[in-house]
């Protein structure tokens, strides 16, 4: 048993969950029509080998990664499903894309350029997807900009267009308003350049998990599901989809508090009667983070207990109804069938993204479901000590 394993904080990864989403997709999609399963930033916090297998596995044709670097841990884990790099990537990582045969997102002269030059050194002709700014206001080539700037280039044979991209504001909320005008710019602009003379590339996609739930208009030829790909709900109302995380810790401390008493740094938990509290092994260091002080709820047992008084860096404090009965070493569930991320995420004032992507490497994650990848990860368990 390692450090971390002992400590008792685990994250459980239902892979089966990662398949049965892809199949939701896939139906929302059909047959027609591309899906990436987006799996960057170690596939939201789930994995991004054992998660990426699963999803190509299940019907996902595509990855999506934020850099050259998530690519490259793909290719070496044999992959070989196409694989777009989301991100910038500048001249030192367009060879690495290059090398290991992954497509690039370009937006800008320089990094148009880093891929070129990475081609000519390594004689590799770059992959390149053109994203678009419909709207976004962030990374992307105003669609007056490709006109004007970009046509000369994609009408060059030095490099293959793969792509023509956009990506959506406004998919989850409550009005369709933007991304109608964003879908429509995106329309505009592959209609300007037809009259231009350029062709669409074989790829148009516009669409993340709450567009491809929501609007199958901007389906185009492919998808890019990220979020819904893990369980969480990319907009209210969403329909059902299947948590793969569940997030578990461990009573390690029981204490009776008397009236009065204060619990943690601060002493912002004064107790109002007499009560048990119960320690946890999870702090904000593991990703538990320290805005759920006072508000946030666990599950012990079956009954929903409060977070009381503020969350330290590797413990948190829980008190616990006098007729349950709770022992050191019982678990606590911070998130899972019970206690969905969404509910965590509001009361941290956040997104299931941001509490997703936040649970610390030092929580190991554990696979069910899936033997061939469990025994993948056995190996590499010394990453977690
Ligand atoms: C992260 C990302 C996605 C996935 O978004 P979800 O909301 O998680 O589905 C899609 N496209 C791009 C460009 C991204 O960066």
């Amino acid at each position: 048993m390692t450090v971390a394993e002992a400590r008792g904080t685990r994250a459980h990864i239902n892979l089966q969950a990662i398949a049965v989403n892809v199949a939701t997709l896939r139906a929302a999609i059909g047959p027609g029509v591309s899906l990436m399963a987006v799996v960057k930033a170690d596939a939201y916090g789930h994995g991004a080998v054992p998660v990426a297998s699963v999803a190509l596995e299940a019907g996902a044709n595509w990855l999506g990664v934020a850099s050259a670097e998530e690519g490259r841990e793909l290719r070496e884990a044999g992959l070989t499903a196409p694989i777009l790099v989301l991100g910038a990537s500048n001249a030192d990582q367009a060879k690495i894309a290059l090398a290991h045969g992954l497509d690039l997102t370009v937006f800008t002269e320089s990094g148009y350029t880093a891929a070129l030059q990475a081609g000519h050194q390594l004689s590799l002709c770059p992959q390149l997807h053109l994203k678009v700014d419909t709207g976004m206001g962030r990374v992307g080539v105003h669609p007056d900009a490709v006109l004007s700037e970009w046509v000369p280039r994609l009408a060059t044979s030095e490099v293959r267009w793969s792509g023509l991209m956009s990506h959506l504001a406004e998919s989850d909320a409550a009005s369709d308003a933007f991304t109608r005008y964003q879908l429509g710019r995106f329309l505009d602009l592959i209609e300007s350049l037809r009259r231009h003379g350029v062709d669409a590339p074989p790829h148009l996609h516009l669409a993340n998990s709450a567009a491809t739930l929501r609007f199958p208009g901007t389906h185009f030829t492919m998808v890019r599901a990220g979020l819904a790909l893990y369980g969480a709900a990319p907009y209210e109302g969403s329909l059902p989809l299947a948590p793969a995380l569940s997030w578990v810790s461990e009573v390690t401390m029981l204490k009776r508090i008397a009236t009065g008493q204060s619990v943690g740094y601060g002493r912002t938990f004064v107790a109002p009667e007499d009560l048990t509290v119960a320690t946890v092994a999870v702090g904000y260091a593991d990703g538990y983070r320290r805005v759920l002080s006072d508000r946030a709820e666990v599950v012990v047992k079956g009954r929903r207990c409060r977070v009381v008084g503020r969350i330290s860096m590797d413990q948190t404090t829980i008190a616990i109804p006098n007729d349950l009965g709770v022992q050191v070493g019982d678990v606590v569930e911070l998130i899972g069938p019970s206690l969905r991320v969404e509910e965590v995420a509001q009361w941290a004032e956040t997104i299931s993204y941001e509490i997703l992507t936040g649970i610390g490497s030092r929580v190991p994650r554990e696979y069910r479901s899936s033997p061939k990848v469990v025994e993948n990860r056995r190996e590499s368990d010394s990453e977690y000590a």
